[in-house]
């Protein structure tokens, strides 16, 4: 029988990394929540909505519902890519433009409540791993296998940086460090879904567990 998996935890603690990799031994469809909320701060940015000055909420409360975020199998990466209303846009959600301005965008009720809405609808496929802040909590509260995922914030800000200077990004440590830490902060202490660990999510600190580490342990949850 199929199960929904939530994954969730802190941002760059490797994660996605895992629920990608889950999803793909098992025959799941994964589901990266977060690209859905970097998606509306790209849209956000590129409409005059995400300026200088702030978000002009209004504009983007009357817009949310045209919004339309799907993914689509890459081929080359074997890994799902991010559509926001049909154009692809993997590469641009992945800048640090966009890692810095989504908090705010995601701290929304009614942005919350429109990518809620979308990913419930997503998962009544059932046979799915979804990662995020809020899956275990607020998405799916009934998923039969919950995990929270965290790290040290030195340890993912050193993963993120790694990750960044892979495809020839340049960004400075302390920048992203702080970055991870703004991240943390906003996300724990927004009024709506704050990010916390649900009572019966698994707990993983895998600040000194290598990748294959971390797969051990979750064969062990599985044969539990
Ligand atoms: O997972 P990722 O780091 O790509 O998520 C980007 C941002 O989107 C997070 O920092 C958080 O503010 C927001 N997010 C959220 N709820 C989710 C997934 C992501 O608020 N389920």
């Amino acid at each position: 029988k199929k199960i929904t998996i939530a994954i969730d935890g802190f941002s760059s603690c490797g994660k996605s990394t895992m629920a990608k990799d889950l999803a793909r031994e098992i025959g799941y469809i994964y589901i990266d929540s977060g690209a859905m909320y970097r998606a509306v701060t790209l849209y956000s940015m590129e409409n005059g909505i995400f300026t200088a000055e702030g978000i002009d909420t209004e504009k983007l409360k009357k817009q949310i519902n045209s919004i339309r975020i799907s993914f689509q199998l890459n081929p080359e990466t074997g890994r799902p890519d991010t559509y926001l209303n049909g154009i692809n846009v993997e590469k641009k959600i992945r800048t640090m433009e966009v890692s810095s301005r989504v908090s705010p965008i995601a701290a929304l009720d009614f942005v919350r409540e429109a990518m809620v809405a979308q990913q419930q609808e997503m998962g009544k496929a059932k046979g799915i791993v979804m990662d995020g802040r809020d899956i275990g909590t607020t998405v799916f509260p009934d998923a039969e296998l919950k995990i929270f995922v965290t790290a040290s914030p030195e340890i993912r800000a050193q993963r993120r940086y790694d990750e960044l200077k892979a495809k020839g990004e340049e960004a400075g440590f302390d920048e992203i460090l702080e970055n991870v830490k703004q991240r943390d902060y906003i996300d724990q202490n927004r009024e709506v879904s704050p990010l916390r660990k649900a009572d019966d999510a698994l707990l993983l600190d895998n600040s000194h567990m290598t990748i294959s580490q971390q797969k051990e342990w979750l064969a062990e949850q599985f044969e539990k």
